[in-house]
């Protein structure tokens, strides 16, 4: 079969598309063919590789992952060839605490498809059995690969970690990546008036589209003084982020008493600065956030099924021009999901 293949880590030269064997499905497993595979951050990392974390290589990227069961293994329950299937991209031991007790995101072997072992910018994918899901309603293999890891992660961060309830204001950074486009929808469903900030009149007319009630352009404006003029001083309940370095001192200063930050990445950098002070005596709560259960998969992907919340796709590339879809994600082009399809 055909694949995007790593070697070793570096620029976008290091994305080879090889023939390799495809794999053969353990018992429990079972074999996908690849329709779609969409790109997350994680994938320039991945490419990139990340300071202080081994990955094995060589490697085939790609996280999010839509396609049809071809062999399914023996012990692989509940899911027969023919299937139309996304792909959950956690991995876990399924026995220990947080496994049994709907937090298998805390398992200690947490382990992430595309990352700590193959993933799906390939024709074909082995998978445990136990992650696949049926795609929900209508949705095209695009559509379904642009689902899992933005939404799981997003809804993981606003239900889940920041709780967030009817009537709250909150601030959600970097409309047009993906997990903001997530985020948007989810913090509208969950009763919220959503603040978002983009770099461009573009974006944010999107983002609009997707649900925002206030736009910020943060070239144009400062989005500190913007929240300030939005909430009459009084600031955010919750901040969505995921840009770290470049945002978290304005971030901490736009919360209102009681608010909560959750963060699940760091675009910009990861070594900041902290006025203390904020932190108490405003009672402010930072949240780290990655991923999300695999309930919280099942849960969003009820909510796809029922229209309530909808796939962004900003581009479909073949997968021999990888290398330029990694290029326009690095170069912050996008809005919504750069999906490959091999
Ligand atoms: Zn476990």
């Amino acid at each position: 079969m055909k694949a995007v293949v790593i070697h070793e880590h570096g620029d976008l030269e290091k994305l080879r598309i090889e023939e390799v064997e495809t794999p053969i499905p353990a018992a429990d497993e079972v074999l996908v063919q690849v329709k779609a595979c969409a790109l997350n951050h994680l994938d320039l990392w991945v490419r990139k590789g990340v300071p202080g974390q081994k990955m094995p290589l060589p490697m085939i990227p790609g996280s999010d992952i839509a396609g049809v069961v071809k062999k399914a293994g023996p012990f692989a329950k509940g899911v027969k060839t023919g299937d139309r299937v996304v792909v959950s991209p956690g991995l876990s031991c399924g026995r220990c605490t947080p496994c049994l007790t709907g937090r298998d995101n805390l398992c200690a072997s947490y382990a992430i498809i595309g990352e700590n072992r193959d993933g799906g910018c390939a024709e074909y994918v082995c998978v445990p059995g136990v992650n696949v899901i049926p795609i929900p309603g209508k949705l095209t293999f695009n559509e379904a690969a642009a689902i899992p890891m933005v939404f799981l992660t997003a809804w993981h961060m606003l239900s889940g970690r920041a709780q967030v309830r009817p009537g709250e204001d909150v601030l959600i950074h970097a409309a047009g990546s993906g997990v903001s486009t997530a985020g948007i929808q989810i913090a509208k469903l969950l009763g919220a008036r959503v603040f978002a900030t983009a770099g461009s009149d573009a974006k944010l007319k999107k983002a609009r589209d997707l649900g925002a009630d206030e736009t910020i352009n943060y070239r144009k404006l400062d989005f500190l003084d913007e929240v300030k003029r939005l909430t009459r001083r009084r600031g955010v309940d919750v901040i969505f982020d995921h840009i770290g370095a470049d945002t978290w001192e304005k971030n901490i200063r736009s919360l209102k008493m009681g608010g909560r930050l959750v963060t699940c990445g760091v675009t910009s950098g990861y070594e900041v600065a902290t006025d203390i002070r904020y932190i108490f005596f405003r009672r402010l709560s930072v949240l780290g956030s990655t991923m999300g259960s695999k309930g919280d998969l099942l849960q969003v992907m009820d909510l796809v099924g029922q229209g309530a919340l909808k796939p962004v796709i900003d581009s479909v590339y073949p997968m021999s021009e990888i290398a330029a879809a990694h290029r326009r994600m690095q170069d912050r082009k996008q809005f919504g999901k750069i999906v490959i399809n091999p």
